[in-house]
């Protein structure tokens, strides 16, 4: 009978914050140096740098939900403030409330998906806490080239 071991590696704690921060910065979430997406919104099926399996993230439309909820919020706000106080005209609300809200979505979604992908692996959901897919036991392409 085996004696008692240490727990395996791929049960520690991932640190949500910063995989949430590493993410939200465009990059992976294990190592913080490969970039997580290939093009706006498109998340890399593994990290080029570490090897990490990313394709069992399923941001959804969770990252959508979460950037309107906020900028919504902040416009509808900035917007009742600046009507009380300056009263500008109906065309410069809406063209600066309209093209600001446009412009802030699309700045926030790529680091709100990225961080939604951050909290995914850190939280081990959707496969992400598959022991292969632990960073420590993840098979890096050198190493898989290494082999043939
Ligand atoms: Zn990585």
């Amino acid at each position: 009978m085996p004696a008692t071991t240490a727990p395996p590696t791929h049960a520690a704690n991932r640190p949500v914050g910063q995989a949430m921060r590493r993410g939200a910065a465009g990059r992976c979430p294990a190592c913080g140096e490969g970039r997580l997406f290939t093009g706006y919104l498109r998340v890399k099926d593994h990290c080029p740098s570490c090897g990490t399996d990313l394709h069992h993230h399923r941001a959804d439309d969770g990252p959508a939900y979460v950037t309107i909820l906020i900028v919504s919020h902040l416009a509808a706000s900035l917007m009742l403030t600046i009507y009380t106080l300056y009263r500008p005209s109906t065309l410069v609300m809406l063209g600066v409330f309209v093209g600001g809200s446009l412009l802030l979505s699309l700045l926030m979604l790529p680091r709100v998906k990225g961080a939604w992908v951050g909290f995914q692996w850190a939280k081990r959901m959707h496969g992400f806490g598959q022991a292969a897919e632990d960073p420590a036991h993840a098979v890096s392409p050198q190493s898989a080239e290494s082999r043939r």
